[in-house]
């Protein structure tokens, strides 16, 4: 499978010349599988218009079907919804998975004062499934399972696996120290690529972010390696951390698992 990272940035978006490298854009990633041209779009922040822009641009070499699979509500992670051309776009069919009633707050961030369309101008969109957490969604032959994360008003853990290789999708998630989130551990055991919420330093955790629902680089290090996952993306990167600072992070992070990379918006990974 093919993971593209269309937005890296927690809470909201950032622009600028300090936020170059890594990209201002709120989450959003594209996973192109190999049984199937549907696409499966995880999350719906900012990043989500340019993939949506670059699917009407050249549309033979894009999917016409999307399973977009949502973690949670928060703004950063749906803010990009109304900006997704294909989803008004009558050749599409983008179908929308949340553990929560999506439907009702996707239609809320569209109704007045706020937009000036509704959700039914989306005529592209298929259907709303709700996520059972006790059940595995197939698309093609890829099958995605989801667990419950920690985080103010909850979010989601996605699990992606196709031919024996494997994604997990874990933002906006907050540890619990000394112990660790073994629920995490076992959903994330043996794959090929963790992503994972490195919101805050350790540092800044210390002090004054406990329970703000985000984790920190050397929580992933420690997660990835007692999963035995091949390589660790450190994502959602704070609005206060620049080019410098994430630079400075994906080091500390590689002292403590060699195989970490900070998300860069843009990047591709094959798996
Ligand atoms: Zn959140």
């Amino acid at each position: 499978m093919k993971v593209k990272f269309w937005g890296t940035r927690g809470s909201t978006p950032t622009s600028g010349a300090r936020y170059v490298e890594f990209g201002g854009n709120t989450p959003c990633l594209s996973v192109e599988l190999e049984s199937t041209r549907e696409l499966v779009v995880l999350d719906a922040g900012s990043g989500i218009r340019e993939l949506g822009n670059a699917m009407l641009a050249d549309p033979d070499g894009h999917a016409r079907v999307v399973h977009l699979f949502l973690t949670h509500a928060h703004w950063d992670h749906i803010q990009g919804f109304p900006f997704f051309a294909p989803a008004y776009h009558p050749d599409y069919r983008i179908n929308v998975y949340c553990s929560k009633d999506a439907e009702r707050f996707l239609a809320g961030q569209m109704s007045p004062p706020y937009f000036p369309v509704g959700l039914e101008a989306m005529i592209g969109l298929a259907r709303f499934e709700r996520l059972d957490h006790q059940k595995a969604w197939s698309v093609g032959d890829a099958v995605l399972r989801s667990i419950p994360l920690p985080h103010p008003q909850e979010s989601t853990g996605f699990r992606l696996d196709e031919n024996d290789r494997a994604l997990v999708f874990a933002t906006d998630t907050e540890h619990e120290p000394p112990q660790m989130n073994r629920q995490l551990v076992e959903f994330s055991r043996g794959a090929q690529l963790l992503v994972y919420d490195a919101q805050y330093t350790p540092a800044e955790y210390e002090r004054g972010k406990q329970g703000w629902g985000h984790s920190t680089f050397a929580e992933g290090a420690r997660l990835a390696r007692e999963a035995g996952v091949g390589e660790l993306i450190l994502f959602s990167h704070d609005p206060s951390h620049d080019d410098e600072a994430c630079r400075e992070i994906e080091k500390r992070g590689q002292e403590l698992f060699a195989a970490t990379r900070a998300a860069r918006q843009g990047m591709v990974i094959t798996i």
